[in-house]
C-alpha cells in the first residue's frame, strides 16, 4: 500500500556497492525535495544507512524506472550546504568506472574523502560550521611579488608554445635539471592570473618535498592545498572542500587528486608522468595520468605531462605520425640542463672482467675502479650515492649443511634478513620472526646471508672507507615520520660522504654535492619477465644520474657508474649517450613486433583462491564462458591462466590471465560484456575456494 504522503520525487542514487554485488548503476529512491544530480545524500540500504551521490536528479530520465514507486524507500537526509558534485566530476567518474570495469557507485564513493562518506547530516553540519573560516572566500592577503629567474631559451620556447591555445595534451620532455618545474610554475601563474584553479600532480609527495616548497614560495599569499594519503582524514576533507568550493587556487596532489572537483580548473600538470605510482594497484586500478588527459579534454583545458623519460605510451602518442607515432600529443623538448651543468659522464663497468672473490665467497660489492673513484670523492669532500634496489641485509639466509633457506611459511618468497633488528621478514606478507641462532632444520650454527641488500652494502662501505661517514636511506630507515626529512637534511648539510639508498633517493631530490652516482646491481631488469622492466630501469638510471653534479663547480667531473655483466646491452649503450629517443625507438620496435602496448591494449584477469588450482579453475572457466564472445567479436586474444610471479602471498594463491586486443575499443566492449558472465562464473566458483577476482585494465606489470 503506497502511503498517502509518499514523497513525490524519484531519484537515482549511487552507493558504494562491492563489485560482486553485481550492482553497476544507480538505485532508485524517493525524496520530498527535487534534489539536483551530484547531491550527497544518506539513504537506507538493508538495515544500514549509507552515503550516496544522486546520479539522476528529479525529473531526469531514470536508469531503471521499472520498480514501482510504492516499493521504493525514501532518502533519509541530505548533506545540505555541500555544493552538488559538478557535471565534469560525474562524467570523469562515469568514464573511469566504465573504462576500469568497476561499478559506478564504487568509483564515485571511492574518490570522495573517506570522512565525507561517513558523516551523517548532523555531523556534517557541525563540521561545516567549524570549517567556516577555511571555506570563506577572500580572507587571504594579495599574492606576493616574487623575483622570477630569467627563462632559458628552451623554457621560453616551451612557454610560447603553451601560450597558443590548442586542444592536444602537451608532453614536456626535458632532461633532469632542464627547468621543467619553472615551466609548470609559469604556466600555472598564467592560469591563476586568469582566475582559474590549477591541479599539479606528483607521484609521491614525501619524495618531492622540494617541489612543494618551490610551489609555496612562488605562490606565496595564494591558497595552496595538498591532497595525498599522508594527510589525516580531517585535513584531507578540509583541503578537498577548499578545492570543491573553489577557494583553493592550487591543488598539489598524488594520483587520488585527479578526481578533485574544481569548479574553475584551468590547468593540469602531471610531473614525472612515467612514474608507476600514478597507477592504483588495488581496488579500482585506474591510471591517474591517463585520467588527467581525459579530464583535460572533458573540461577543455590544457594538460602538461612532464618527464625526462616519458612512458612509451606517452612517447608514442607524442611522436608525429610521419615518424611512426600517433601524433596525438604536442611534444615540447628541453634537452639542455639549466646553466653549464652537463649530465654526468656515464661509466659502464664490465663486471665479467673484474676479478672474482675466492671460490665459495661472494664477489666484492663494488669493482676496484668504482671503489677508487669513491675514495677520490671522499678525499675531496664530495658525496657519492650508491643505488641498490633491495632493502635489508641479505635477501635470504642459507644453511650450507642441509640446504635450509629462510623461506616464508605463508608466501612463495624468501624472508629477508634484517640485521638491524635481527629479524627475518617477509616483504610480501610482513611475517617477521627473530632470526634463529642455528639452522631450524639441522641445528648448524653457521647459517650465512646470501646476496646483498642496502644494510649490508652500508656495512661494507663503512669497512671500505673507515674515514668516511656512510649513511643509508630506504623504506626501513624512514618508517618513522620525519626520519626521511632528517636524513635528507643530513645529506644536504654535507654530513654524509657515501649514501646508500634504494630508488627512493633517485627521485626528485636536488643534492648539490653529489658527484658520483652508482647503480650497484641493475642487471635484473634486463631479463625480467615483465616487458616494462627495461623501460622502468632506464628511467630510474637516468633519473639517478640527474641527482649528480647539479652545481656548476662540481658538474665537470660528475659521473654515473653502472656495474653490469652485460655492458653491450642496448639499455646501457643508449644510457651512455643519454639517448632516450634511441632507447625508446628500440623498445617501441620490439613492442610492435611482440604486439604489446602501445601497439595493443591489455587487460589482466586476476584471481585469488585458497589453492592455485582453485584460482586457475576460475580463470579457465571464465575464459571458456566468454570464448564465444571473443570469437564473435574478433580482435580479442585470450591467453592461458598462469600463476602470478609471486604466486602465494599470505597463504593466498594467485593466478592471472592476459587478454589482448590490437584495438582499445574492442577490448573495452569485450570486457564490458564479459563482466556479467564472469560474475556468474565467480558465484559458482565460490565453493571451490575462490576468494577474489578483478580485471586490471592497462596493467602496469604482467
Ligand atoms: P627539472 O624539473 O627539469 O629537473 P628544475 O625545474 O628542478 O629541473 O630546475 C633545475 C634547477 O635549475 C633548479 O634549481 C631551478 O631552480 C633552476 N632553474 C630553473 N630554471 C631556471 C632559470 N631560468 N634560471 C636559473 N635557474 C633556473
Ligand atoms: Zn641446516
Ligand atoms: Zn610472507
Amino acid at each position: 500500500m503506497p502511503a498517502p504522503s509518499s514523497p513525490p520525487h524519484r531519484l537515482g542514487v549511487v552507493i558504494e556497492a562491492p563489485q560482486h554485488s553485481g550492482l553497476w548503476g544507480a538505485l532508485d529512491y524517493l525524496s520530498d525535495r527535487p534534489l539536483p544530480a551530484g547531491t550527497l545524500v544518506r539513504v537506507p540500504l538493508g538495515k544500514r544507512v549509507v552515503t550516496g551521490v544522486v546520479w539522476t536528479g528529479a525529473g531526469e530520465p531514470m536508469l531503471a524506472a521499472s520498480v514501482a514507486a510504492s516499493d521504493l524507500k525514501a532518502v533519509i537526509e541530505v548533506l545540505d550546504g555541500l555544493p552538488p558534485m559538478p557535471l565534469a566530476w560525474r562524467q570523469l567518474v562515469k568514464f573511469a568506472s566504465a573504462y576500469y570495469q568497476r561499478s559506478l557507485g564504487e568509483m564515485a564513493l571511492m574518490v570522495l574523502p573517506p570522512e565525507l562518506r561517513q558523516l551523517d547530516a548532523t555531523q556534517w553540519a557541525r563540521r561545516l560550521k567549524r570549517l567556516d573560516k577555511a571555506l570563506a572566500p577572500g580572507l587571504d592577503a594579495a599574492p606576493l611579488e616574487v623575483v622570477l629567474p630569467d627563462l632559458t631559451a628552451q623554457q621560453s620556447a616551451a612557454l610560447d608554445a603553451l601560450a597558443v591555445p590548442g586542444d592536444k595534451p602537451y608532453l614536456l620532455w626535458g632532461s633532469t635539471g632542464s627547468g621543467k618545474t619553472e615551466v609548470y610554475l609559469r604556466q600555472a601563474q598564467r592560469a591563476l592570473g586568469q582566475g582559474r584553479q590549477v591541479l599539479m600532480m606528483v607521484p609521491e609527495i614525501n619524495l618531492t618535498p622540494q617541489l612543494e616548497q618551490r610551489v609555496a614560495e612562488r605562490f606565496a599569499g595564494r591558497r595552496i592545498v595538498s591532497l595525498h594519503s599522508g594527510l589525516t582524514p580531517a585535513q584531507r576533507l578540509r583541503n578537498w572542500l577548499m578545492a570543491h568550493y573553489g577557494h583553493a587556487e592550487l591543488v598539489l596532489g598524488t594520483r587520488l587528486s585527479v578526481f578533485t572537483p574544481m569548479p574553475r580548473l584551468g590547468l593540469i600538470v602531471v610531473d614525472e608522468e612515467h612514474d608507476p605510482s600514478y597507477k592504483q594497484q588495488d581496488g579500482a586500478r585506474y591510471s591517474a595520468r591517463d585520467l588527467a588527459v581525459y579530464r583535460a579534454r572533458l573540461e577543455g583545458i590544457p594538460v602538461i605531462l612532464g618527464s625526462a623519460t616519458p612512458s612509451l605510451e606517452t612517447w608514442h602518442n607524442a611522436l608525429p605520425e610521419a615518424e611512426g607515432g600517433a601524433g596525438r600529443y604536442t611534444c615540447l623538448a628541453m634537452p639542455a640542463r639549466v646553466g653549464d651543468g652537463d649530465m654526468p659522464k656515464v661509466r659502464v663497468v664490465d663486471l665479467s672482467r673484474s676479478p672474482k672473490g675466492n671460490a665459495g665467497q661472494e664477489p666484492p660489492p663494488l669493482a676496484r675502479e668504482l671503489l677508487d673513484a669513491i675514495a677520490k670523492r671522499v678525499e675531496r669532500g664530495e658525496q657519492s650515492l650508491l643505488l641498490l634496489n633491495r632493502r635489508g641485509y641479505a635477501p635470504v639466509l642459507h644453511c650450507s649443511d642441509c640446504g635450509w633457506k629462510s623461506g616464508c611459511p605463508h608466501c612463495s618468497a624468501w624472508r629477508v634478513f634484517h640485521r638491524q633488528d635481527r629479524s627475518l621478514r617477509c616483504h610480501h606478507c610482513g611475517f617477521s620472526e627473530r632470526v634463529p641462532r642455528a639452522c631450524p632444520d639441522c641445528g648448524n650454527t653457521d647459517i650465512q646471508p646470501v646476496g646483498r641488500g642496502t644494510e649490508r652494502l652500508e656495512e661494507q662501505m663503512a669497512a671500505a672507507f673507515p674515514q668516511a661517514r656512510v649513511g643509508r636511506i630506504d623504506a626501513d630507515v624512514v618508517k618513522h615520520k620525519g626520519t626521511l626529512e632528517a636524513r635528507l637534511a643530513d645529506v644536504h648539510a654535507g654530513e654524509v660522504d657515501v649514501l646508500v639508498g634504494t630508488q627512493m633517493v633517485a627521485k626528485g631530490h636536488d643534492f648539490r654535492r653529489i658527484t658520483l652516482v652508482a647503480a650497484v646491481n641493475p642487471d635484473g631488469a634486463l631479463f625480467a619477465s615483465d616487458f616494462r622492466a627495461a623501460e622502468r630501469q632506464f628511467a630510474l638510471l637516468l633519473q639517478a644520474a640527474g641527482r649528480a653534479g647539479r652545481d656548476a663547480d662540481v658538474a665537470g667531473h660528475s659521473e654515473m657508474w653502472v656495474q653490469t655483466y652485460h655492458p653491450m646491452h642496448p639499455l646501457y649503450q643508449t644510457l651512455l649517450r643519454y639517448d632516450y629517443a634511441d632507447f625508446a625507438a628500440q623498445q617501441l620496435s620490439e613492442r610492435k613486433m611482440a604486439g604489446l602496448p602501445p601497439y595493443a591494449s591489455l587487460a589482466m584477469l586476476r584471481a585469488e583462491a585458497k589453492t592455485q588450482e582453485g584460482a586457475q579453475a576460475f580463470l579457465s572457466a571464465a575464459v571458456e564462458a566468454v570464448q564465444h564472445l571473443a570469437d564473435e567479436m574478433g580482435q580479442i586474444t585470450l591467453y592461458p591462466a598462469v600463476p602470478t610471479p609471486v604466486q602465494r602471498v599470505a597463504n593466498v594463491e594467485r593466478a592471472q590471465l592476459m587478454i589482448e586486443s590490437p584495438q582499445r575499443q574492442a577490448l573495452q566492449r569485450f570486457l564490458t560484456q564479459s563482466q556479467a558472465i564472469w560474475l556468474a562464473v565467480a558465484k559458482e566458483n565460490r565453493r571451490s575456494g575462490l576468494i577474489r577476482w578483478a580485471v586490471d585494465v592497462d596493467p602496469l606489470s604482467i
